[in-house]
């Protein structure tokens, strides 16, 4: 039987229209407004189009957004300069900094230097502290995205395998972290595979669930995965261009290959793409509401 298709989309719809619910009421409730600043440095294509895509999604919902493009040879001093201009403006309450961004600008003391409570990215040190601690914080996006939508497709992390594949900061290290925590959503057992991993097949072909974040596109084969294991593909892959000039885009999992042997997965487009954005939206509400001292 084939697997059961994890929509992104769908889940990120019924999230997003509960997101759209609440800013109505901080409207009218509150007169609030939640407010969120996008700075991107530099005209990388994929970088324009994230952020293009967290601006209208953000308006959508009646999020007050602001874009900050900057041009790539934009001195360290002036991004910093602008991301204290946000931290000091009452109007707004998340601050997003689109990675990567040019090396001559030192990506640590960026993000170090947006205020914690507006981290809405959930990169800064603070933040990170926090959840590896399981207190309350801004969690990053991507993960905090394949956490709910595991848990919204009805799928068990308690006792279950989870293999992660990659170790980044913004999406390995956090997901197998969170994915470890102690409360539900987590109480997993978790394996961490990267570039140094010895037998990854070993690791893989036990996980119940498989969460692929290597940006190597169609990596995973059918060999690869136990059946019946539910496969999260975070991987966006530009693998060509259609005829409209439009990426064509592959995840890190073959899914026409695993697609007969796995119980779920998620598809690249449509799956967790949809969902790191929509946390973004979630992480800007509850932002706004911290910030007045409104519970819930
Ligand atoms: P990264 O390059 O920072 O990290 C990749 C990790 O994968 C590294 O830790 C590396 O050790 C590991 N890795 C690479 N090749 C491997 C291999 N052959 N075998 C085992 N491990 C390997 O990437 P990232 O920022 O974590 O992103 C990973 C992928 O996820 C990319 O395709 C990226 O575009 C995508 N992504 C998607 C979303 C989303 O919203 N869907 C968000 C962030 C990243």
């Amino acid at each position: 039987m084939p697997a059961t298709i994890i929509s992104g989309i769908e889940t990120a719809k019924a999230i997003r229209e509960e997101i759209g619910i609440e800013v109505r009421r901080l409207k009218q409730e509150y007169n609030i407004i939640p407010g969120l600043v996008t700075i991107l440095v530099g005209d990388d294509p994929a970088s324009q189009s994230y952020v293009a895509a967290k601006n209208r999604t953000a308006e959508a919902l009646g999020i007050f957004s602001e874009q900050v493009t900057l041009p790539a040879i934009t001195a360290e001093v002036d991004v910093l300069r602008i991301i204290d201009e946000a931290n000091r403006n009452p109007a707004i309450h998340g601050i997003l900094v689109q990675l990567p961004l040019p090396r001559h600008i030192n990506e640590t003391k960026v993000l170090f230097t947006i205020d914690p409570d507006k981290d809405v990215d959930g990169f800064h040190p603070v933040n990170v502290g926090k959840m590896l601690l399981g207190e309350q914080c801004f969690l990053p996006c991507t993960p905090n995205g394949i956490l709910e939508l595991l848990r919204r497709s009805g799928v068990e992390t308690s006792g279950a395998e989870v293999v992660v594949i990659g170790r980044s900061n913004i999406v390995g290290k956090p997901v197998a972290s969170l994915m470890l925590q102690k409360r539900e959503g987590g109480n997993a057992t978790v394996t961490v595979c990267h570039t140094r991993t010895r037998d990854m097949g070993f690791h893989t072909r036990r996980a119940d669930i498989l969460i692929v974040a290597a940006g190597v596109a169609r990596m995973i084969k059918a060999d690869q995965i136990k059946e019946g294991a539910v496969i999260i593909d975070v991987g966006i892959n530009r693998v060509g261009q259609a005829a409209n000039g439009k990426a064509i885009l592959a995840g890190d999992v073959d899914f026409n290959d695993v697609v007969g042997k796995a119980g779920a997965i998620t598809p690249v487009p449509g799956g967790v793409g949809p969902m790191t954005i929509t946390m973004l939206m979630q992480n800007t509400l509850q932002a706004a509401k911290r910030a007045a001292r409104i519970d819930g």
